[in-house]
């Protein structure tokens, strides 16, 4: 799988996590959170860095814009401690890189 589907599958999670636990959701995502996914989707297809990718923390560009990122952020706060019991490994890249 390459970096970026790698990503993709790490991020869709954690949203989807959020989701059901936040907005009572249960399968589908909610709009927001449905726009949000497709967002942090849009910003991994257009990474100038493809399989090269830095950690988005450490990368120079932060081209999430600055409500996408505070959203995105704050499902992050609360999938990742949650999801590390379920996908050790996906999560424990994410919690570095966010
Ligand atoms: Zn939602």
């Amino acid at each position: 799988m390459s970096k970026i589907e790698y990503e993709k599958q790490g991020v869709s999670r954690m949203i989807h996590l959020y989701c059901r636990k936040n907005h009572n959701t249960s399968g589908n995502l909610c709009k927001d959170c449905e726009a949000l996914k497709l967002y942090a989707f849009e910003r991994l297809v257009h990474c100038p860095f493809k399989e090269n990718k830095p950690a988005c923390k450490e990368c120079t560009i932060h081209c999430y814009r600055k409500d996408m990122r505070a959203e995105i952020r704050k499902v992050m706060r609360f999938s990742g401690p949650r999801l590390i019991l379920y996908h050790p490994m996906v999560v424990l890249k994410h919690l570095i890189k966010y």
